[in-house]
């Protein structure tokens, strides 16, 4: 038997709510997670007809990318589509999760789901994050290191990229005196004890803090283990926005914009002048995603794909990059294969299905 909140728990290991920006509200937004899971039906968007979808089927879990409750809601009377949408799935008692910029700035999310679109090679995060890494510094017995370390490891501590089980250790003196109603691991009341014990350092994401020192504490043998926990500037090169990889072979502008068009099945793509080189390198990030041409063209990516440009910032491609503004819906429309894909991957005996309604509220003529 599987519960919402099983599936919802798998999703926030892959893409931790804690990446999500300040403004977004990703999250479980509507229902019960403890109730046992019927099926999940995936969307890019929430609409009343996409309820009606998942009630038809008889499916209480929409699992949609953006969160149809974003700015505080203060009545639900039905006046607008949202308000409706939001009283249908609460009468139709079906959970709504949003998974939002929290898998937009995840590594194998939903610009690296676009990078595989366009078969890029080696592709890695355009803008990596500062600040969400964290440093943890203790001091263990020698004869308990092997143990701390590992418990450590177990909660999410010393990975870097590839590597798991990353630390650095050296052997010094810890110096302390129980009182008398300390339970001492090592020494006697009122006695002053010298140690030999290593020091750890271990790096974790920041979101993990409480289970990484909740580890310590439980795997560390003294009644009042000694740590610091600092704060890194370090770019985390797992997280962050849109995504740069390069093509198999470099193509002419024009060949490429054709190729775009094939591979993100698009209608309409609008671009800025074309430069004389080749396309190589690309950048893309789906959603609107202006805030990273400086990024792009830092980089040095010939094309960034994206949406959402206003008139006068096409104008700031200025020669140096081709912007191409493929849509919004249709910059992001593959994360709903991502979502099934990840949930398929991970879950055998349950029911994912695709929403097959168009959700984008725009057409083209
Ligand atoms: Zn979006």
């Amino acid at each position: 038997m599987t519960k919402i909140k099983d599936v919802i728990t798998f999703l926030e290991s892959f893409a931790p709510p804690a990446y999500q920006e300040d403004y977004d509200n990703s999250g479980l937004l509507t229902g019960n997670a403890a109730a046992e899971l019927s099926g999940v039906l995936v969307t890019l968007d929430l609409t009343e007809d996409v309820i009606e979808e998942a009630k038809s089927l008889g499916y209480n879990l929409i699992i949609a990318h953006h969160p149809i409750i974003f700015r505080g809601l203060k009545r639900l009377t039905g006046s607008n589509y949202v308000e409706r949408t939001v009283i249908k799935a609460i009468q139709y008692d079906i959970c709504l999760y949003a998974i939002h910029t929290n898998l937009d700035n995840v590594k194998n999310g939903v610009n690296f789901k676009i990078a595989e679109k366009l078969s890029l090679l080696n592709p890695k995060i355009l803008a990596p994050k500062t600040g969400l890494l964290k440093k943890l510094i203790s001091f263990v017995p020698v004869a308990n290191k092997e143990n701390v370390l590992s418990s450590l490891y177990k909660a999410g501590a010393g990975n870097i990229g590839n590597y798991s089980n990353c630390s650095f250790q050296l052997e010094g003196t810890g110096t302390f005196m129980p009182n008398e109603n300390a339970n001492p691991h090592i020494g006697k009341a009122n006695e002053p004890e010298f140690v030999t014990e290593t020091r750890i350092e271990v790096i974790f994401p920041g979101h993990l803090q409480r289970q990484i020192v909740q580890a310590l504490r439980t795997s560390h043998p003294y009644e009042e283990p000694a740590f610091d926990i600092l704060l890194l500037e370090n770019e985390n090169l797992e997280t962050g926005s849109g995504v740069i990889g390069e093509l198999h072979e470099a193509m002419d502008p024009e060949a490429f914009l054709k190729y775009l068009k094939e591979r993100m099945n698009l209608s309409v793509i609008k671009f800025t002048r074309l430069l004389s080189g080749k396309i190589k390198k690309v950048a893309a990030c789906g959603g609107a995603g202006n805030f990273l041409l400086k990024n792009a063209i830092q980089q040095k990516a010939d094309v960034f794909i994206t949406s959402d440009f206003k008139y006068h910032e096409y104008f700031d491609a200025d020669g140096k990059i081709v912007i191409a503004d493929i849509g919004h819906y249709e910059s992001e429309v593959f994360t709903k294969e991502l979502i099934c894909e990840l949930l398929n991957k991970n879950f055998t005996n349950i029911a994912v299905v695709l929403s097959k309604i168009n959700t984008n509220p725009i057409s083209y003529i």
